[in-house]
């Protein structure tokens, strides 16, 4: 049976003043109904434009796209943007890093949250569309959904914003729910209600989720299966479980060293230089600049070696049997 979502050797190259810059190299990753899914890396990895390629949201003149994005058995790359009405926002929804920055100030809430559940097809009338806007407020513990409707999103706290971007999100029950940095630019504690909110909400509705984000922390209580990405490249896949406890990718263990501990056990390591310019990106692992492993082999692209229980790592290490303990 097909993936939900099925990513193959994706490239996408933005052609820039400096030069072409080869941001996605060949990446692939499915997802399967209902699952949670976390692709976790430093920023400027590519992951945000991994999730804006899945929404058809870079078809500009000067970003070229190779590869297939299907869903179900439809293939996104190249859709017109009429067949995209029946998908995104209803079948494929995404919340962002930052509400206020991703509602429109000018328009009320409800205008806004009422246009998105007429693009559904779920309202016969306006009191019906009305009516499932203040039921997808409430299940987000709004409990007076008719003032968060009458106002103005400025005249919201980032919380409340948050909320109604995750009703916005999920009110015409999506099969897929792109979320990238879901309530990051907002304070710690809206960014837990947030992702308990998602996990809660998803999983009743049956609902998969790709989770974009930097915070292992988040992958290990989010996500049931995790990609490293690093540089445009999967590095590594794992489910959670296997990643935290037997990294295989020396990206993975670098991220890992550079989460602080709250047991005292030693201080956190930051991970050395940075990632890479990609009009000019290392040949082979993109990663071999920053890393101490790095042998003359490394400068061929990598064999991704199966370790079992659907682990792959995409290093020569494992293939020589080898493992990326750190000095
Ligand atoms: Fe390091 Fe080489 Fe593995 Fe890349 S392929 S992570 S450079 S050891």
């Amino acid at each position: 049976m097909a993936s939900l979502l099925e990513i193959r050797d994706l490239h996408m190259r933005f052609s820039l003043f400096e030069g072409l810059s080869h941001v996605l190299n060949g990446i692939s990753l499915s997802i399967e109904k209902g699952e949670r899914v976390a692709i976790v890396g430093e920023s400027g990895c590519g992951k945000s434009v991994t999730v804006r390629a899945i929404l058809g949201l870079l078809q500009q003149r000067n970003v070229a796209i190779e590869g297939s994005i299907r869903f179900h058995e439809t293939e996104l790359l190249g859709m017109a943007e009429r067949e995209w009405r029946g998908i995104r926002g209803s079948r494929i929804s995404m919340i962002f890093q930052d509400p206020m920055a991703s509602l429109n100030p000018t328009f009320k809430v409800r205008d806004q949250l009422l246009k998105v559940i007429r693009r559904g097809g779920r309202a016969g009338s306006a009191r019906e569309a009305y009516e499932i806007a203040c039921a997808g407020l409430r299940r987000v513990a709004i409990v007076d959904p008719d003032r968060i409707l009458a106002a103005y999103p400025f005249q919201l706290s980032g919380g409340l914003a948050q909320r109604v971007m995750i009703t916005m999100a999920l009110v015409n029950r999506p099969e897929l729910v792109l979320a990238d940095e879901p309530g990051s630019a907002l304070d710690v504690t809206v960014q837990e209600q947030t992702l308990r909110l998602m996990h809660e909400l998803t999983q009743d509705a049956g609902a998969a989720v790709l989770l974009i984000t930097h915070n292992l922390g988040v992958v290990r209580e989010f996500a049931q299966r995790v990609y490293v990405m690093y540089a445009g490249t999967i590095v590594e896949e794992a489910d959670v479980e296997t990643l935290f406890r037997e990294p295989a990718h020396p990206y993975t263990r670098a991220l890992l060293e550079a989460v602080p501990k709250l047991t005292g056990a030693g201080l956190p390591r930051p991970i050395e230089g940075m990632v890479p310019d990609y009009t000019a990106a290392p040949s082979g692992c993109r990663f071999h600049p920053r890393c101490a492993f790095a042998e003359d082999a490394c400068s061929s692209a990598p064999p991704v070696v199966e370790l079992g229980s659907g682990h792959r790592v995409a290093c020569v290490l494992p293939a020589k049997g080898r493992v990326a303990v750190p000095t």
